[in-house]
């Protein structure tokens, strides 16, 4: 279950019309005369939709083991990538703009250290500052631009060298924590470094996460994406990851058109991985 726990997505799939694109009646600037009262600008208007999967698209992936499955691409052949963005040490006012404004469907995997702005700050992607840092009150704006805000732990540990009760304080405490201050619980993990082990599935599912989230290629400082295939192409259902860095707004930009230029659409994860993933 994706959708449960978010008032955006629920209202979203409840009422099409709820879901109808910028541009429509909302946003009209002129004044009315007639008394029928303007639309209310919610949160569903605005939130990036991404598209969703065709009735048979997406082949369902097996859960083994009654564990969480863990996942790097989206089995679909429709010329559709993911953007999922990971930390939060960097959060630049602009790059909510443009997702809203843009309606551009992104997952965030937040990790309370660097929302907080505690200890050092990643900068194997370049330069690393703490512009806007340790306010939760970022990923509540990315929220209310109807982005799912996921688990990506407290202190970014690489959860192999952890014990089983070590790495649920980290899965359970960063999703109370998101509960809490964003207001929506996570139903997705992102393991930092991609680093797991069977106890990090088990505390996943006891932490009540659906699936466990790798990607299958990076997008660097500038918009270039790091390939993990040796032909370099996207492929469809390819999972991309970003880095709340600086200058993101500008690198999304670069990134979109050449997304769009290799003619692939931009899925909305959750979406896809209720078709994937069927109860
Ligand atoms: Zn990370």
């Amino acid at each position: 279950m994706f959708r449960g726990h978010r008032v955006i997505g629920v209202a979203c799939v409840l009422s099409l019309a709820a879901c109808a694109p910028a541009g429509t009646a909302s946003s009209s600037p002129a004044p009315r005369a007639s008394t029928t009262p303007a639309p209310a600008k919610s949160p569903v208007e605005t939130g990036p939709p991404g598209v969703k999967p065709r009735k048979g698209e997406v082949r369902p992936i097996p859960r083994t083991g009654g564990l969480p499955p863990v996942i790097s691409s989206i089995p679909t052949r429709r010329k559709v990538v993911f953007l999922t963005i990971d930390d939060g040490w960097e959060q630049d006012p602009g790059f909510v703009r443009q997702v809203r404004d843009q309606r551009i469907p992104i997952t965030a995997f937040a990790m309370r250290d660097a929302v907080e702005a505690k200890g050092t700050p990643d900068e194997s992607g370049g330069e690393a500052r703490y512009v806007g840092a340790g306010k939760w009150g970022y990923f509540r704006q990315l929220r209310d631009a109807g982005v799912p805000v996921e688990n990506h732990t407290l202190t970014h540990p690489n959860l192999r060298l952890l014990a089983y009760p070590a790495q649920r304080g980290e899965l359970c405490g960063a999703s109370k924590l998101i509960a809490k201050e964003v207001g929506t619980r996570p139903t997705l993990f992102r393991p930092p470094f991609g680093n797991y082990n069977t106890d990090t599935l088990r505390a996943a599912k006891s932490c009540g996460m659906s699936a466990v989230l790798l990607w299958t290629a990076t997008v660097q400082p500038g918009g270039k994406i790091a390939y993990q295939v040796p032909d370099k192409k996207l492929r469809p259902g390819d999972i991309l990851l970003l880095h709340f860095r600086p200058n993101l707004a500008r690198d999304f930009r670069v990134l979109v058109n050449k997304i769009k230029r290799r003619g692939y659409e931009l899925g909305d994860l959750q979406a896809y991985l209720e078709a994937a993933l069927p109860r």
